[in-house]
């Protein structure tokens, strides 16, 4: 039992969606997914988890409540604590590096992020009885992957028995793409619609669409407080800094201090002001920086990894593998690499910029009545900034009571679109734009750029004036810039950001992948934009240099990158050995006694050439190269026959694996200007530098084989972890794979591998499936050399 303050209760009852509390519980229990869209402000956020509650969803397990933005995660859990009368030890939130989560905790909410990394040491969420994923319209960079990866743990949990129920909560109805995804959903989940009240909403055009519009919504709000009658003005505003520059602004002219409770409302002398201003911009724009990488956590990681991998190299001096780099030496047509630097604006902060009088020839308030309220510009204003990474009690502010004979106004980022729903406002001024984070996939730097928004998030923030009577939304931009420069809607955030790093999650996590896209993996083929599934991909410039090896295309982008740091004699060596079948007689003739492996004579023989040079860094390959190597030298002796008898090679594979190599290195020779490769029949060794790299390469090409060992310690069992000691998790793979005894890795199983071939052995009772041509990697690589 819940036990409200009267004064929630009654303000809860308000809220549409606690008229469809029945319906909607009765179709949580009688299905496993369900849909709930409901415009913001309907009450999804605050109430769904209470009504989950109530009806004993957190008595033996937790809910949880996924938000795409830290914002919401924190103030949500404040919100439902305050409403159900409990503390924040029971309704609490965890954002990355963040928290109050405890024993207790019933309710839960927290970002995206954070429930991707506890899937992958958790993949069935075993605590949780109900996952919500709220503001999925959003389509945040995690929203996709945790849909796809919870659809496959709902009904896993099914068939344990202990069922795990997912709610799919949006402001629009625009989810249908992958709820009617009958990869994700055998059926489309049931969708309720939850009708909102909502006031119309006039909307008022600008003739022009000025490029400051910051200023322009200093005079749009300027207006609008001085004619206008009461209500409150929300101004969306691209990032924190503009939030900062407007929110100072509007101070200034309309100061507002009946109590003065606002720390950050300093303006002492005008060089004082002029200096601090100057240091917030500086400030400022690091953190506005900041701000999007903390709403994406993960990518935060990514970063330090990133730098760390970079530091690394520097200290160690060691040349590394350049991903991009695949166009053949001397040839110049190719791959283009570029700079791109920061974008961010510069911002004015003269008094000019924003001068109030400067006029505007459609600077009118449209239709809105005029009021007869006393005009003048020292009417006050309650002015406050919204933005992420805003402290948590000073985002509070805009949820509290506003000081007798104010007006409110919230100069917010797009957090208040549809995250944060904000009382009282009659008056929206949007500046049409928003920040984006661009990603340069050649250079690895990201870059923000304004860009115009979607005309659904146009009518979002409209929206936003519609709560409590009829409101105005003010565009500070033309019709005509609407109509033909809006996209329909904004691209999800999948399509605009490196998801190397998710897909490697998603692989190692088990997640399937359809064989026809492994191309586009490689980056031989454009990756096609979901409108244009009917024409057939493009070719990549990187996959033009791949077509033109006769090999498979993953031994293609190894060649195409391996011009680099003279790699090529050894990988043209590896990928002829490679890309023949079975030239190690074992892994033939004797796959069906995995269990025997010392019954095999050659088995140590090929431990013994492995361990003569660096096998641990380059693994099963390396005996590949050394038996290629070791062939020919006997070969240009005339003993071959008799050496792969005594060494367990097949003499046909032998002589093949030369064949291809003689074929390739012509290839090269023909194709690269500057290189003139001979078959060397005495191929040294690589370095251990060069090992490194080459493994590099290996990665490059074989991104989709990645394994990652069973966390051993994490399991309580004692016969269950004998059972697992050479197990690996792999990609498109729901149970472990096993190191095959002949891998030189075998006794040293590597956190991080990969495999050359998963293949699966039958014994009378029972199946298993075996990794073959193990490589250790570094964590680390897995996100510069995965590529997509
Ligand atoms: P939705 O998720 O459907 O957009 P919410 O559950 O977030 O809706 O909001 C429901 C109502 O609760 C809104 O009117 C909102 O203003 C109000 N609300 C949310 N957080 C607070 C808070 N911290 N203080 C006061 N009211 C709040
Ligand atoms: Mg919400």
């Amino acid at each position: 039992p819940v036990n409200r303050m009267d004064k929630v209760q009654e303000a809860r009852l308000r809220l549409p969606i606690l008229a469809e509390e029945q319906q909607v519980m009765e179709t949580i229990n009688e299905n496993p997914i369900v849909i709930i869209a409901g415009a913001t402000g309907s009450g999804k956020t605050t109430q769904l988890p209470q009504f989950l509650y109530e009806a004993g969803y957190a008595q033996h397990k937790i809910i949880g409540v996924t938000e795409p933005r830290r914002v919401a995660a924190i103030a949500m859990s404040k919100r439902v604590a305050h409403e159900m009368n409990l503390s924040e030890r029971e309704v609490s939130y965890l954002i990355r590096f963040e928290g109050n989560v405890s024993p207790a905790t019933r309710i839960k909410f927290m970002t995206d992020g954070v429930l991707m990394k506890e899937i992958e040491s958790d993949f069935l969420l075993n605590k949780y009885s109900v996952i919500i994923l709220d503001e999925a319209h959003e389509r945040s960079i995690y929203t996709d992957i945790l849909v796809g990866l919870l659809s496959r743990i709902v009904p896993l949990r099914h068939k344990r028995g202990s069922p795990l129920k997912l709610i799919i909560m949006s402001a629009t109805l625009r989810v249908t793409d992958f709820t009617e995804n009958t990869r994700l959903f055998k059926q489309p989940p049931p969708l309720i619609n939850v009708e909102c009240r909502q006031f119309p909403v006039t909307i008022h055009f600008q003739k022009r669409t000025p490029d400051d519009y910051v200023a322009e919504a200093y005079r749009k709000a300027l207006k609008i407080h001085n004619q206008l009658p009461e209500g409150g003005i929300l101004i969306f505003v691209t990032g924190q800094q503009e939030v900062n520059q407007l929110v100072r602004k509007l101070r200034r002219t309309f100061p507002c201090r009946p109590t003065d409770q606002n720390g950050d409302r300093d303006h002492d002398s005008d060089t004082v002001k002029h200096n601090e201003a100057k240091e917030n911009m500086q400030k400022e724009s690091a953190e506005d920086l900041k701000e999007l990488e903390l709403e994406f956590d993960m990518k935060r990681v990514i970063r330090n990894i990133r730098k760390s991998k970079k530091k690394f190299l520097a200290q160690m001096s060691l040349p590394k593998i350049n991903l991009d780099d695949y166009k053949l030496p001397g040839d110049d047509t190719e791959a283009d690499m570029h700079d791109q630097g920061d974008s961010d604006p510069n911002w004015d902060d003269e008094e000019g910029a924003f001068s109030a009088d400067d006029q505007n020839d459609d600077d009118v308030l449209g239709g809105a009545e005029v009021s007869s309220m006393p005009s003048g510009p020292k009417q006050p204003l309650w002015v406050l900034p919204l933005y992420s990474l805003l402290s948590s009690e000073k985002q509070n502010r805009i949820f509290q009571p506003v000081p007798e004979g104010c007006r409110l106004c919230v100069v917010s980022t797009n957090v208040a679109e549809t995250s944060l729903t904000i009382p009282h406002i009659k008056y929206v001024v949007d500046c049409g734009r928003q920040k984006t984070r661009l990603y340069d996939k050649l250079t690895g730097v990201s870059a923000f750029v304004v860009t115009y928004t979607s005309k659904a998030s146009a009518e979002q923030r409209a929206g936003r004036a519609g709560r409590i009577s009829a409101g105005h939304c003010y565009r500070l931009y033309s019709s005509s810039v609407y109509e033909h420069q809006f996209m329909e809607f904004g691209m999800p955030d999948i399509q605009q950001k490196p998801v190397d790093d998710l897909m490697l999650q998603m692989r190692t996590m088990g997640i399937d992948r359809p064989p026809e896209q492994r191309l586009t993996i490689l980056g031989a083929l454009q990756a096609t934009p979901n409108d244009a599934k009917d024409f057939p991909p493009a070719v990549t410039p990187l996959g033009k240099v791949i077509s033109r090896f006769p090999v498979a295309p993953r031994f293609g982008k190894m060649l195409a990158l391996s011009h680099q740091q003279d790699l090529l004699p050894y990988t043209v060596c590896l990928v002829a050995a490679l890309s023949v079948q079975e030239l190690l007689q074992e892994t033939g003739v004797q796959r069906t006694e995995d269990v025997a492996p010392k019954a095999n004579k050659f088995h140590e023989k090929r431990l013994r050439w492995a361990a003569g040079g660096n096998f641990q860094l380059l693994g099963d390959p390396m005996v590949l190269l050394r038996a290629v190597g070791a062939a020919e030298y006997a070969g240009s002796r005339a003993q071959l026959p008799e050496f792969c008898v005594n060494n367990g090679l097949r003499q046909k594979a032998i002589s093949e694996v030369r064949k291809l190599r003689v074929q390739l290195t012509n290839e090269i020779n023909l194709n690269v200007s500057g290189v003139e490769l001979s078959v060397d029949p005495q191929l040294k060794p690589p370095s251990d530098s060069q090992a490194r790299l080459l493994r590099q390469i290996l990665l490059a090409g074989m991104g989709d084989r990645v394994a990652r060992k069973v966390p051993l310690a994490e399991i309580a069992d004692k016969e269950e972890r004998r059972r697992l000691k050479y197990a690996y998790n792999c990609a498109d793979m729901v149970d472990p794979a096993f190191l095959h005894a002949s891998s030189v890795l075998k006794q040293k199983t590597p956190e991080w591998i990969i495999y050359q071939e998963a293949y699966e052995l039958r014994n009378d009772d029972s199946e298993k499936m075996f990794l073959r041509g193990i490589t250790a990697i570094e964590p680390e690589w897995l996100l510069l050399y995965v590529p997509l």
